[in-house]
């Protein structure tokens, strides 16, 4: 039986290697982007107490109501934003299925979808599922700026999408108002619309402040703007995210979300509803990880890597050009052999796996996790 394959290009996701690389060899795992502390125990009392109190069936098909009208009071609170509960919030099973579900609902076979480079890896397989034609820009190195002449060239007649993620895995660069600006001169007047994917909307450092699509109207009108619940609240392993959009967007939305999932983890929604009146914990997120990523720029100043700026996310961009010219891909690999460590290479975010010498580490781990790892990296 001959089997044609929809992805034949596609392998395994670079996470799932990397994991199992550092799990194989017992190496500290940096690559895949997950905590290694534990959730807040208030919270895993909560998804207790919904679970031996019979809520364990089906949720709404939108997401159970507590938490879509959280969500709505948040998104009010944070960007002055006002979505319908009913009408305009969906919960969805992690924000991979929500960039799925936005992106087989708008696009077609032959649309053009601008994706920026470095990219996370989920676009570019969804895009082409659904018949859609990825066009790359790329993010400018080493200070991953974006030239946004070279996105207004990129667009055409068939663009239908332009995707977006800022506070950005994997370079942690995030937009200023400029960028905001340049954006609204680019897609006014034009049929384009916006997924903007803002997992990290909550960890962004240095006093930055969170440029989400959501806090301009004439964005947001034509924005599918998604979020995660696992990287706020340390739960990657839960999967539930959510998807705001306008009305008419949202339709489309459920529609291929009724399909793709149905509906998502219930005892888990009524959980983060409830942990969510405790406004602190996504408030003081961002100075949580920037005590994180500055130590582990201190435990490694005296390494032969380079930092590059990081303003927010939980990955940190090393150059390790003083070491190796090794391919990223290949260093990588020998760093977690031989070394001990595990990193992402993030030639894999290319569609032409461009290559800059530069590894990517997560720190969303215990400082004495960083310690072991900064110990191994000061010794190449
Ligand atoms: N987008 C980006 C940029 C991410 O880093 C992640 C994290 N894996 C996701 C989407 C997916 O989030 P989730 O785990 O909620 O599916
Ligand atoms: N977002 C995480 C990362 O970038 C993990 C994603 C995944 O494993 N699918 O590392």
């Amino acid at each position: 039986m001959k089997i044609h394959s929809k992805l034949p290009d596609v392998g395994v996701t670079i996470f799932t290697v990397m994991s199992k690389l550092s799990n194989d060899q017992n190496a500290i795992n940096l690559s895949q982007g997950f905590p290694d502390f534990d959730v807040h125990p208030d919270l895993l009392a909560l998804v207790e107490k919904y679970m031996r109190s019979g809520y364990n069936q089906y949720a709404p098909m939108q997401g159970v109501p507590a938490l879509r009208e959280r969500i709505s009071e948040k998104v009010l609170e944070l960007y002055n934003a006002a979505y319908d509960p009913a009408s305009e919030i969906t919960v969805t099973s992690g924000a991979t299925e929500a960039l799925f579900a936005s992106i087989s609902a708008v696009v077609k076979k032959g649309d053009e979808v601008i994706v920026l480079e470095p990219a996370f890896d989920s676009y570019v397989p969804a895009i082409e599922l659904n018949g859609g034609i990825p066009v790359f820009v790329k993010y400018k190195f080493p200070d991953y700026s974006i030239d946004w002449d070279d996105v207004k060239k990129a667009l055409s007649t068939k663009t239908r999408l332009i995707i977006l993620n800022s506070p950005n895995n994997p370079t942690g660069a995030v937009f200023s108002g400029e960028d905001i600006d340049a954006l609204k001169n680019i897609v006014r007047n034009t049929n384009v619309l916006i997924l903007s994917d803002e997992v990290y909307e909550h960890i962004i450092f240095d006093g930055l402040k969170h440029e989400s699509m959501s806090l301009y109207p004439e964005l947001a009108e034509r924005s599918f703007v998604i979020s995660s619940f696992g990287k706020t609240y340390h739960t990657t392993g839960w999967k539930i995210g959510y998807c705001l959009a306008p009305a008419n967007l949202s339709v489309e939305f459920q529609k291929v979300h009724q399909f793709l999932t149905f509906a998502s983890n219930t005892p888990i929604q009524y959980a983060y509803a409830e942990f969510m009146q405790n406004k602190d914990v996504y408030l003081n997120l961002s100075a949580f990880y920037q005590k994180k990523r500055d130590k582990f720029l201190t435990l490694i100043k005296r390494s032969r890597f380079k930092a590059l700026p990081c303003h927010g996310t939980y990955f940190q961009m090393l150059d390790y050009s003083a070491i190796s010219h090794e391919p990223d891909v290949e260093f990588s690999r020998r760093l977690t052999m031989e070394h001990g460590v595990a990193s992402i290479p993030p030639s894999v975010f290319y569609h032409h796996q461009d290559d800059h010498k530069v590894l990517r580490f997560c720190f969303a781990k215990k400082d004495e996790t960083l310690e072991k790892a900064a110990e191994k990296l000061c010794e190449i």
